[in-house]
């Protein structure tokens, strides 16, 4: 596996890669691996001839109240992870290469950027939408791999690739959970025993609302209060937001029709958590 550092280094050996007839497969992370990133990894692989991955933690998408500085990272085990499962390159650029001085362009998708994670990190996505452009123009990808995880981040990156006709496409992967049904995250490092057993409450509430529109509840605000209620149920936890929404829009829906996106985030002590299911689409649990 070749590392790359420098931003001009990535863009030259992706032209020559291109030049070469190879199908490339790209997976941006912000690193501190785990079974769901690398999942995206050998998705990439199956589809392309050689893939890059980029592991930079981007100041641009944290809040000045977020936790930039103690975001997890684990470099040299990220490397060694992604050696095993076959990536070719790895891009790990400072700061510096992203954003040099001078630097003053913004990528910003207007509408589905406002709700969900929008409503309480106003400038998350513009920092998102930016950082992965640049990331596609670098790395030259046919292919880029995201998360079903973080379902609103991937519907922005579609919507941003299909309205500026980026040549490249978008898929998006399943959520990897813990055996007991915790979303793997990065971020649930942070979490102290007792605050790792309430976060379970995330992927049980989504199991409610499952079962719930299984015996024909169409009602939002029914569904929505007993996920808040449940969560409420669990020490530790305080609800950010829970939401019925449209799949391709996030506009909200009332009352349910076809497949509908729940999505919610709690904190659970100081951690931000979040997850998602569709519902109304025969899926595995
Ligand atoms: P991050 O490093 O958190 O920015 O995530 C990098 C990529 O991994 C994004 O496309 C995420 O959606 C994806 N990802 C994170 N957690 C999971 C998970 N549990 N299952 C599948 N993909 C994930």
């Amino acid at each position: 596996m070749e590392v790359i550092e420098k931003t001009d280094r990535m863009q030259q050996k992706a032209e020559e890669l291109r030049l070469a007839g190879k199908v490339l497969g790209f997976v941006p992370t912000m690193g501190f691996f785990h079974e769901g990133h690398l999942e995206l990894m050998r998705v990439a692989k199956r589809h392309c001839d050689v893939v890059i991955i980029s592991l930079f933690v981007n100041p641009m998408q944290f809040g000045p109240k977020e936790d930039l500085a103690a975001y997890p990272r684990d470099l040299e085990g990220d490397l060694a992870k992604a050696r095993q499962v076959g990536v070719d390159i790895a891009f790990v650029p400072t700061v510096d290469q992203i954003y040099p001085e001078g630097f003053e362009s913004r990528v910003s998708v207007e509408k589905v950027t406002k709700h969900l994670c929008g409503l309480s990190r106003p400038t998350h996505f513009d920092g998102v939408t930016t950082v992965v452009a640049k990331l596609f123009n670098i790395t030259k990808p046919h292919l880029a791999v995201f998360g079903q995880k973080d379902y609103q981040q991937l519907t922005v990156i579609r919507r941003m690739v299909n309205d500026l006709n980026m040549d490249l496409r978008i898929l998006g992967v399943p959520t990897h959970r813990e055996p007991d049904g915790l979303a793997m995250s990065s971020r649930n490092s942070y979490l102290n025993s007792e605050e790792r057993k309430s976060a379970l409450c995330l992927k049980k509430s989504l199991d409610l609302a499952r079962e719930m529109v299984g015996k024909g509840e169409r009602r939002s605000a029914a569904i929505k209060k007993a996920v808040e209620e449940f969560v409420r149920s669990h020490p530790y936890t305080q609800v950010d937001y829970v939401s019925l929404c449209d799949p391709v829009t996030l506009d909200d829906v009332d009352p349910l029709r076809g497949e509908t996106l729940l999505a919610l985030a709690v904190r659970v002590g100081k951690t931000r958590l979040i997850d998602n299911c569709v519902l109304g689409k025969s899926e595995k649990r």
